[in-house]
Formats: structure tokens, sequence, C-alpha cells
């Protein structure tokens, strides 16, 4: 088949992934001006579709962001920050200011600090090698500190265009959609970006006469764990409303079981709680240490799910790290599924996660 391309995006038509870049239906393929299904939305929707893209293609793609000016607003989940950094966002954007936003903040307990989040939102950055400007907490569902955000868009921009970038599932088109809607309302979005060559894949919005945000497709991570489930798991994992923290007495060699995706065994310390903050649909079991391994064996995939059936196809071998604790209040960090929170002084515990996620720790953010 000849190459054919998206006359809103200049992206390379293709017919055979839906999810993918340039998808358009074979039926399409006889108009004259053809649009992927990315540009055919918005134009007849007003509605921004994520599609995904694997990292060599993302990054010749997104790094052309290095030869122009602009501000990058980076868009990460905030219960899978490991997973939703992108940490050769430097590499891409070169000399361009970095916003780093945190989504779905409607999700965490009322009682959690923001101002501790957006330190360890900023340590994390740091540690990761990003330089960010500014961090900032939004929930693009509930439209929670989006008009804090947008100002600050304008403030940092002075002018400039605005890179939105994130990997998938950080709730990038969500958010889009609501910039839509609030500043041209339901009027049509006008698609205007083909610049061969230049912005392949890139759907540029002018929201007015002036600003320009530019959508950039979302890159997969392989540290996230959404990866290596199936859709109904990871809907299971996926908090939808404010998270209730479940908290569990344990005595040391005592096991929690999270679903059958995590497990944090409890080796040393005094008897204490264990503040579990996941989806509240996703069950812990709780288990003596001498049992666990035995019990995964023989119940994950049943009694110790999601992973479902079809998940445990993909998902990876289990790796363990010890952290011992020293009486300050600790998030252990599993991510993409949420934490739990530990008090004791002198306490050991061992923290089990597939081996592409790795668990990590915090000062408790409650
Ligand atoms: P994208 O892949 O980054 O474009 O992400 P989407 O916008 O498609 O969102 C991915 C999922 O996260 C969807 O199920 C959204 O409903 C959900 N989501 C997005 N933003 C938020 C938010 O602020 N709060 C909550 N609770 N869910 C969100």
């Amino acid at each position: 088949m000849e190459s054919i391309y998206c006359v809103g995006c200049g992206v390379e038509i293709q017919t055979e992934d839906p999810k993918g870049l340039g998808y358009t239906p074979k039926s399409s393929l006889e108009k004259d001006n053809i649009l992927c299904k990315r540009c055919f939305r918005l134009k007849h929707y007003n509605e921004i579709q994520d599609v995904s893209i694997h990292d060599d293609d993302f990054l010749k793609m997104v790094s052309s962001i290095r030869d122009k000016n602009g501000l990058v607003v980076h868009i990460i989940d905030i219960f899978d920050v490991n997973g939703t950094m992108i940490k050769s966002l430097p590499r891409i954007v070169g000399n361009n200011p970095i916003l780093l936003v945190g989504n779905k903040m409607d999700l965490l307990p009322k009682s959690t600090n923001r101002r501790k989040l957006i330190q360890w939102l900023r340590s994390s950055a740091k540690e990761l090698g990003l330089k960010v400007k500014d961090v900032f907490l939004i929930s693009s569902v509930k439209g929670y500190g989006i008009e804090e955000l947008t100002e600050q868009i304008e403030y940092y921009r002075e002018n400039r265009d605005v890179y939105i970038v994130g990997t998938t599932n950080v709730g990038k088109s969500t958010f889009i959609n609501r910039l839509i809607k609030q500043s041209v309302g339901e009027s049509d979005v006008i698609t205007t970006s083909y610049f061969p060559g230049t912005t392949l894949g890139f759907i540029e919005i002018p929201l007015d006469d002036q600003s320009a945000l530019i959508d950039t497709p979302g890159i997969v991570n392989h540290e996230q764990i959404a990866h290596y489930i199936s859709d109904h798991a990871l809907k299971i994992i996926t908090p939808n409303k404010e998270i209730k923290p479940r908290v569990y007495q344990l005595n040391a060699e005592q096991t929690l079981f999270i679903g059958g995706l995590a497990r944090l065994d409890f080796i040393k310390g005094e008897r204490q709680s264990f503040v579990c903050y996941f989806s509240n649909q996703l069950p812990i079991h709780r288990t003596k240490l001498e049992n666990a391994d035995e019990l995964y064996k023989n119940h994950v995939g049943e009694m110790l799910s999601p992973p479902d059936e079809e998940s445990l196809k993909t998902l990876p071998e289990f790796t363990n790290s010890a952290f011992r604790l020293h009486g300050e209040k600790t998030d252990i960090v599993f991510p993409g599924l949420g934490w739990i929170t530990v008090t004791g002084a002198n306490t050991t515990i061992v923290a089990h996660s597939p081996k592409e996620v790795a668990v990590t720790i915090r000062k408790s953010l409650i």
C-alpha cells in the first residue's frame, strides 16, 4: 500500500492497530482528505483521544520540541509517580521549562498533606534528573486546581506554545478536553498542525488568538504496572473514588497480600498498625509469613487477584527489597497500586512487587 498521511496531523495512516498512532478504519480510506481517528474525533466531537506510542518512536517524535521554544507541561499520575514520570524528558525537551502536574488528586484521602506531596514530587523529579520550574496538583475529572494551573501556564509560557506530555493513562486527554470546553465551549476546534516533517502526530489546538496547546502522544513506560495486566484487572486496581484507608494491626512474621500484585512482609518489630491506601475494590489478605509463599503459589489468580488468569501470563516475576524503619511515619509505595503507611521504630519489612515496578519509600503524606 502506498503511504497515506493524515491531513490533520501529518502522521502516516495505518489501519491495523486501533490504539496506535495514525489509525483509520479501512472503510475511510476511500475518502479524499483522510484524517486519522484522533484528528477526526477532535474535528467532529471536539475531543482529544489518547494514542500510545513506543519509546523509540516517541523519542524521535517528541525530540523535535528541543528545537522549539515552548513551555512543557508534564502530567503524571500521583498514584504512579515512578511509572508516569518520563525520565528522558530533559533530553527530549532541551532547555524548555517544565511544569510538573500531579493529576487524580480527587482520589487521595482528604487528610493528605498537599505541601508534603508537592515536596515529594519535586524531590522525585530531581532524583530522576528532571528539573522542574513548578509543581501543581489537579484533578482533571473534578476540575480541582485547573484554574490555578491555567493561570500559571499563561504566566510561564510568555506567549510561547505549550506542549502537553505524559505517559498513557495519566489523564492527559481528560485534562485537554476540559481546557477545550473551557476556552471554546461547544464550538468546533480547528486542527491546524500539518507542517510536514516537524510536527508529525502532534495536534495543535488554538485556544485563543495567541495561544496554542500541543497534544503529544502518550509514551508507553515499561515501569507502569498497567502494561502487565488485563483491562479488567486495571479497572480493579484503579481507584474510582476517594480512597478509604484500611488498617491492619500486625505482629512480626505476618504478611499482607495486595490482591496478588504486591506483598509486604513484616519481619521484625513491635506489634503495630499498617495503614493501606489502595483502590477500595482491591482485596487485601493477611497471613502468616511462614505460609505466604505457599498461599501465593496455590491461590494467585483466584483468592489473590488481580492478577486474573489473563494477567498472569504477562505479569513479570516478583522481586523484593528490604527496608529498615526508624520510627518516622513512612509510606511504602507500590507504584500504580498505592501505598502502606508504617510508623514503628526498629522495624524491618520486605516489600515484594513485579520486577519492572520497583517499590520505593517516602516520608508519609498523611
Ligand atoms: P490519557 O491516556 O493520559 O489521555 O488518560 P485519560 O484522560 O484517557 O484518562 C485515563 C483514565 O484516568 C480514565 O479512566 C479517566 O477517567 C481517569 N482519570 C483522568 N483524570 C482523572 C482524575 O483527575 N481523577 C480520576 N479519579 N480519574 C481520572
